[in-house]
Parts: C-alpha cells; sequence; structure tokens
C-alpha cells in the first residue's frame, strides 16, 4: 500500500507535502533525473567543452541546460504536489468510493497506487511516480513540454553534424573520451526524450483543451454542454491570463472554475 505524507490543512488554503511510496515509480523517477543529469554532463564534457570555440559552447550549453533545469523543476512539482485527491470519509451520503471510502465527486477516479479517489485523473504516471490530475496538470504538461524541447535541441545539435560526420566516414574526432559511445549515448537519451515528450505533450493538450481527462475518454465520459471552448478550457489548467507563469513550472495556477459534471455516453 503506498504511503502518502500529507501535513493537516484545508485543501486549497495550506500547502500539503505529497509523495506516493511506490518502489517502482521512485525508481523510474530517478532514472528520469539520472537520465537528463547524465545527458547534461556529457554533453558538456565531451562535446561542448571540447568544440574550443566559446561562443558556440555557451549558446547551446546555457540553452540545453536551462531546458534541462526547467524539464526537471516542472516534474519535481509534478510528482510531490498534490494531484487532486479526495479526503477520505466526508460528508454521510451521496456516491461513495468502495476502495477508499471517500464521498467521490463527479469526475474523480480511484488510483489503485495513490490508494485514493483523485479529481480528473488523467493517469497514473510512473515516470513522474504520481498521477496526474487537478492539482498537478500544468507541471506533467510543462515536464512533456521541456523534455520534447530539450530533446529536439539535443537531436538537431548532434544528430545533424553526426549523420555528416558518418556519411564522411568520420565520426566526430574532437572528443576527449570514446566519442562514439557519448555520441550513441546522447542521441539515444534524446529520441526517447522526444518521442516521450511530443507524444504525452500531444495526448495532454487534448486532453487540456477538451477538458476530458484520458480516464474520462476511455470510459467513455465526455463534458456536458457547459462545456467551455478550447481556450477556456486551457486557461482553467494554465491560469486567467496568457503571462510567463503558464510557463514556469514554479507558478501555480488558481482554481478557475467549478466544471460542468460529466455524463456517461
Ligand atoms: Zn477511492
Ligand atoms: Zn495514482
Amino acid at each position: 500500500m503506498p504511503a502518502r505524507v500529507p501535513t493537516p490543512g484545508a485543501p486549497g488554503r495550506a500547502r500539503r507535502v505529497w509523495f506516493v511510496c511506490d518502489v517502482l515509480g521512485v525508481a523510474c523517477a530517478a532514472g528520469t533525473w539520472v537520465l537528463v543529469l547524465g545527458a547534461a554532463g556529457v554533453l558538456l564534457r565531451t562535446r561542448l567543452l571540447p568544440a574550443g570555440d566559446a561562443a558556440y559552447g555557451l549558446a547551446h550549453g546555457a540553452l540545453f541546460h536551462l531546458l534541462a533545469f526547467l524539464a526537471l523543476a516542472a516534474h519535481a512539482r509534478a510528482m510531490l504536489t498534490d494531484p487532486g485527491s479526495v479526503p477520505r470519509g466526508g460528508a454521510p451520503g451521496g456516491p461513495r468510493c468502495a476502495l477508499c471510502g471517500c464521498a467521490r465527486p463527479p469526475r474523480a477516479h480511484h488510483c489503485a497506487v495513490c490508494g485514493r479517489c483523485i479529481r480528473e485523473m488523467d493517469h497514473h504516471c510512473p515516470w513522474v511516480n504520481n498521477c496526474v490530475g487537478e492539482g498537478n496538470r500544468k507541471h506533467f504538461l510543462l515536464f512533456t513540454l521541456y523534455t520534447a524541447l530539450g530533446s529536439l535541441h539535443l537531436l538537431l545539435l548532434l544528430g545533424v553534424p553526426a549523420l555528416r560526420g558518418y556519411a564522411r566516414g568520420d565520426w566526430d574526432s574532437r572528443s576527449t573520451v570514446t566519442p562514439r559511445a557519448s555520441l550513441v549515448f546522447l542521441l539515444l537519451v534524446a529520441l526517447k526524450g522526444f518521442l516521450f515528450g511530443s507524444a504525452m505533450f500531444a495526448a495532454q493538450m487534448r486532453a487540456v483543451c477538451s477538458d476530458r481527462a484520458r480516464t474520462e475518454q476511455l470510459q467513455g465520459e465526455r463534458a456536458g454542454p457547459g462545456g467551455g471552448s478550447k481556450w477556456v478550457n486551457l486557461k482553467a489548467v494554465l491560469g486567467h491570463r496568457p503571462s510567463l507563469a503558464w510557463i514556469s513550472p514554479f507558478a501555480s495556477p488558481r482554481p478557475q472554475r467549478a466544471r460542468a459534471p460529466l455524463r456517461v455516453v
């Protein structure tokens, strides 16, 4: 049974420390950090520093490390933020979850890993060791966005010269240590990150703009006739007004509206 570490406080007022004690999830989340930090270190040591071009190294190093930092910050927020857990117990009457005993509100679904009902549960993601739901959807969306962008930057930075070098039969000779191994490692990390990030980002944007979490899509639920436009739904997740806070993993949007209940079709 996973354990969480909530601190007392009224929902929406006091911040709660949230961590799911799932061995597989912790291993996957730690692996994500190891891959990103490892790629940043290998890129710096074997590609940028040996290049001997300060401007080239500074520009690409700063861009990649900025994207990696934002991705990891969003990852940490997605992992350590309450995804929208429904308190156990609650007022008597109404539908109750047979598994955790909470008074289940509309659009909440039970997660077997978290052991709780989660509002607007999208899915349980082992890579962030947490559910993706009402409380952390923005952070997960940014994690996938920055993962895709950082991986794309790495693919273009290394993939194009590598293909040219391979065509000439000349692998990059500027690296000081095992150039082929480091290049293959970086390209594999970039390819995996780009495929994962872009696919998950597209899926999340579809869910956000349609105001239907993937759990709701899979179970044949759809928003009622009172659902907003795509723009309204996007603002409900990212924040009321477009600003830099939309792309900041450190900004937490305020609750925007009470959404229309879903109905089964
Ligand atoms: Zn439940
Ligand atoms: Zn979960």
